[in-house]
């Protein structure tokens, strides 16, 4: 594995891949979720590169930037073991040198969720994406549905600005409970831990209401409050049941595809989760 930390080292070793070519950003505390993109990459393409940045422009928050979980040398390992040839692992200076000026905001989708929540969060995800997009020039890209909002954002952005890769949405990996995987999960405390089943807990929930025959997006929202309410070292941020491709909150009851999802912390650490559902 070749491991970049220029531009000139990068392109180098990007010249000589031949053939498609796939790409998994990642913030790095790699896991088996980051690891599932790698394997669908490799089922998909000649190449794996995967980058490892934990970008600043997007935490809105600096006391998360600075407890963002980071190991390098075992990501190295893990990122090496699942036959990633090139990782780029740029630091802050190279993406965003004195008297760098332009950022890429997508208007409408970052408006709610996330957006609503996390003021600036998806104008540096957007801004370090679309330079890492033109830094590897992939033919395909691969992101966890996890964060269903990127997902979105980032699919609007290579359509809207032209270009060329794909984008391939990845089911979100989880733990045997249930409790999605997440870097930030290592900064939960043994109690904390077992409190974050509560994420899963309600959209499970809200889902079998829904499979049911539940229609009503009020009452959907109801039942995921319910449950997380129920869980005294959790506070919710949002509870959304939301058009699956507007991502606009739902008044009414709707057929087509829904994007149910939650932001919650649990203890100073927050997690989001998601479940997508399809009308049979
Ligand atoms: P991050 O390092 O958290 O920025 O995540 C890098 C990529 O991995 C993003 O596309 C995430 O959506 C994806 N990802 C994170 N957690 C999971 C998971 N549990 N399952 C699948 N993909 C994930």
């Amino acid at each position: 594995m070749i491991v970049c930390r220029t531009l000139s080292e990068f392109d180098e070793a990007r010249q000589r891949l031949t053939g498609r070519v796939g790409f998994v950003p990642t913030m790095g505390a790699i896991h088996r979720g980051h690891l599932s993109l790698i394997q669908t990459s490799w089922r998909q393409n000649d190449h794996t590169v995967a980058s490892i940045f934990v970008n600043p422009t997007q935490f809105n928050d600096p006391n998360d930037f600075e407890r963002y979980p980071r190991d390098e040398k075992t990501d190295l390992v893990m990122l090496e073991a699942e036959g990633v040839e090139i990782v780029f692992l740029p630091t802050p200076q190279l993406l965003y040198p004195d008297g760098y000026a332009t950022y890429v905001v997508v208007e409408g989708l970052t408006d709610v969720l996330e957006g609503a929540h996390r003021p600036g969060h998806f104008r540096g995800v957007a801004t370090v994406v679309t330079k890492l997009l033109n830094i590897v020039q992939p033919d395909a890209t691969y992101l966890g549905q996890k964060d269903a909002q990127q997902v979105a954002v980032i699919k609007r952005i290579t359509q809207d600005l032209h270009m060329r890769t794909k984008i391939v949405a990845c089911p979100t990996i989880r733990e045997s409970d249930g409790l999605a995987l997440s870097s930030r999960n290592a900064l939960l405390n043994p109690d904390e831990r077992i409190a974050a089943r509560v994420l899963y807990k309600a959209l499970n929930h809200a889902e079998s209401i829904y499979d049911d025959g539940e229609r009503d997006p009020n009452t959907l929202r109801e039942a995921l409050h319910t449950i997380l309410s129920k869980e005294p070292l959790a506070q919710t941020e949002y509870a959304s049941v939301a058009d699956f491709t507007s991502l606009q909150e739902l008044d009414a009851p709707s057929e087509d595809p829904i994007l149910m999802s939650l932001a919650v912390k649990i203890g100073t650490t927050r997690l989001i989760d998601n479940f997508i559902l399809i009308s049979p």
